[in-house]
């Protein structure tokens, strides 16, 4: 299996080299040639633990790792760091399951796959002779930040340097961050926002010259955003394992479709849901669900892609964004794996924030359902569901929880339906909290801690609880200016 640019299609990589690069030198996103078909029976799936699904899902995909480095790969990525032998669970409440994908060191769904990441790329630089140190660099608003670290903390062969905006993330997300151990990591706040700290990143990832001195250096720069086909693929191995449970629970019967709801940012865990669809797994409405910044709703609903609008900030910040950058993959799909007239598309989004898809495209859109929801309708699904199931869900969860909603009141469908849980409660205290009872709103973020615990009768997450005591090991701050002369500094280069 090979994989091309969504931009050009004449450069053809293997699964190694993909994950490694993370972007087509063109600025495309690495497509495999075609999407794989599961080649194992449903009912065999069914008796299968995470780590058994995950190999039967990517060795269709990374075809260039063996059997053994593969399987080493699945068995430190999802071991003891999660909190539940299942990895994912699946929980009922109401009319739907709730896929929880919050178990892993950093109670957001990023740990599923920027658990394995690392170690893929370690195999992956083995495979291709790469000598030099891999120094992950990472501009972070919060999550991937510190899922990223706790990916990379101690894992041999590796650096990783993390930018935040040391005014612009949550008090539990700074503290997470800055309390990271291992002695290859780094974490920065920068005097600036967010986009100041992922402009000065990319600038790093394209200076020629610079390249050339972490070389001579023995270093490498590589990036584990959510682009990288490193993290689509693992994030496939959810949806499979949901629908395999749900067979062997017998909430459904083989064959019978499953519905499918994300809460949706950078469109990366949706559109594996829809390359889990895509392999043959009886998925059938993939429904996309989003916050005030509705971008992808506008574009289901009319054909146009527009990121000319107001930025709203929201209580689900993973999802405040107006560039889905995974959506070119579905774009690319839907014009016939046509590289040139994506590109074209995608020249019109850089040049004028829009473009428009054809009519034809859109028809090949009917497995989407795109809604959102807005503040108060998110804080109100939370409580809804509290009072209705006893069951807590987090900000972003409860944007999906609502566009659920909105969608059974419109269609009248009634098929089984998973629920993308993407963060622990624990993860937006706060915002939880205020949300069931708008009084707790003056405790100090530890207090509303203890008091989610004994709402929710769920422990405090280790996670959370580690953090109340860890000693801050991360004092950096500099100038936006300054980036990489920090960088510098760290990996001792003059
Ligand atoms: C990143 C994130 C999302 C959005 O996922 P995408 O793959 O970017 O669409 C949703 N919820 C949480 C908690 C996240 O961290």
């Amino acid at each position: 299996m090979l994989y091309v640019s969504t931009r050009n299609h004449g450069e053809k990589v293997t699964a190694s080299q993909a994950i490694l690069k993370g972007l087509a030198d063109d600025g495309g996103l690495f497509v495999p040639e075609q999407i794989p078909k599961l080649d194992v029976p449903v009912s065999q799936l069914a008796d299968m633990a995470y780590q058994e699904t995950a190999y039967e899902v990517m060795k269709l995909f990374f075809t260039d790792f063996t059997e053994t480095e593969l399987k080493k790969c699945i068995q430190n990525a999802y071991d003891a760091k999660f909190d539940t032998e299942e990895i994912a669970p699946l929980k009922k409440a109401g009319d739907a399951y709730f896929l929880e994908l919050f178990h892993g060191a950093t109670i957001a769904f990023k740990d599923m796959a920027l658990s394995i990441l690392p170690h893929l790329m370690i195999a992956a630089a083995r495979k291709n002779q790469v000598e030099r140190e891999i120094v992950i660099l990472t501009a972070t608003s919060g999550d991937t930040g510190k899922a990223a670290l706790a990916g990379f903390a101690d894992v041999e062969g590796t650096k990783i340097i993390v930018f935040y905006p040391k005014d612009g993330v949550s008090p539990i997300q700074q503290k997470q961050m800055v309390t990271q151990k291992g002695d290859n990591t780094f974490v920065v706040g920068i005097n600036g926002n967010f986009d100041q700290a992922q402009t000065g990143v990319k600038e790093m990832f394209s200076d020629q010259a610079l390249a050339k001195e972490m070389a001579a250096a023995g270093y490498q720069f590589s990036s584990a955003n959510s682009i990288n086909i490193g993290r689509l693929v693992p994030q496939i191995v959810y949806y499979v394992y949901a629908y395999a449970k749900l067979i062997h629970s017998g909430g459904l019967s083989d064959g019978e479709p499953m519905n499918v709801v994300v809460p949706t940012g950078n469109f990366g865990n949706i559109l594996a849901a829809f390359y889990a669809k895509n392999m043959g797994l009886p998925i059938g409405k993939l429904i996309c669900a989003s916050n005030e910044n509705k971008v992808l709703y506008d574009f289901f609903t009319t054909g146009t892609y527009d990121r000319n609008r107001e930025f709203v900030l929201t209580s689900s910040p993973s999802m405040d964004i107006l560039i889905s950058s995974n959506l070119e993959r579905l774009i690319y799909r839907i014009t016939g794996d046509n590289a040139e007239q994506n590109l074209a598309f995608m020249k019109s989004l850089q040049e004028k924030g829009r473009y428009e898809i054809t009519d034809s495209m859109q028809r090949q859109l009917s497995d989407f359902y795109g809604n959102y929801a807005s503040e108060e309708e998110t804080g109100a699904a939370i409580q809804r569901i509290y009072a209705e199931s006893n069951y807590i869900i987090d900000t972003h969860t409860a944007v999906a929880a609502a566009v659920y909603k909105k969608y059974r009141e419109e269609t009248g469908d009634h098929t089984k339906t998973v629920i993308a849980s993407t963060a622990s409660p624990y993860k937006f205290t706060r915002s939880v909290m205020a949300a069931i009872d708008g009084n707790y709103g003056s405790k100090p973020d530890f207090g509303l801690v203890d008091e989610l615990e004994s709402l929710s009768g769920v422990k405090v997450p280790k996670a959370i609880e580690e953090i109340r005591t860890a000693p801050v090991r991360h004092k950096a701050v500099c100038e936006v200016d300054k980036m990489q002369a920090v960088v510098k500094e760290f990996l001792g280069v003059q």
